[in-house]
């Protein structure tokens, strides 16, 4: 992965789901699935990628999330700094918070 954009320190990419926190990765994730959401977030300055959610139901699945998560965060440019800067003094990471 990319370094941060904003101050170089390594990325991390997490998938959540509420109200449990960190999702671990199983085999499966029975009928229903689980609800996650997936991001990528600097573990130095916190700052925060794109989320990504869905309903995962196997391992494909959870690593297929954890994926897209990275492409967002590969995707990010430096031109939106200021405001994904702002954005953030305005609310902590929401990946940590559930809804
Ligand atoms: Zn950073």
């Amino acid at each position: 992965m990319k370094p941060c954009p904003f101050c170089g320190g390594p990325p991390v990419a997490i998938v959540t789901s509420c109200p449990d926190g960190a999702a671990p990765e199983l085999c499966t994730y029975g009928e229903d699935g689980l609800a996650v959401e997936a991001t990528v977030f600097c573990h130095k300055c916190g700052s925060q990628g794109p989320e990504v959610e869905d309903v995962i139901f196997d391992r494909a699945d959870f690593q297929s999330i954890r994926e897209r998560a990275i492409a967002l965060w590969q995707a990010r440019d430096m031109r939106y700094a200021p405001l994904c800067v702002a954005s953030l003094c305005a609310a902590q990471p929401v990946s940590l918070v559930c809804p």
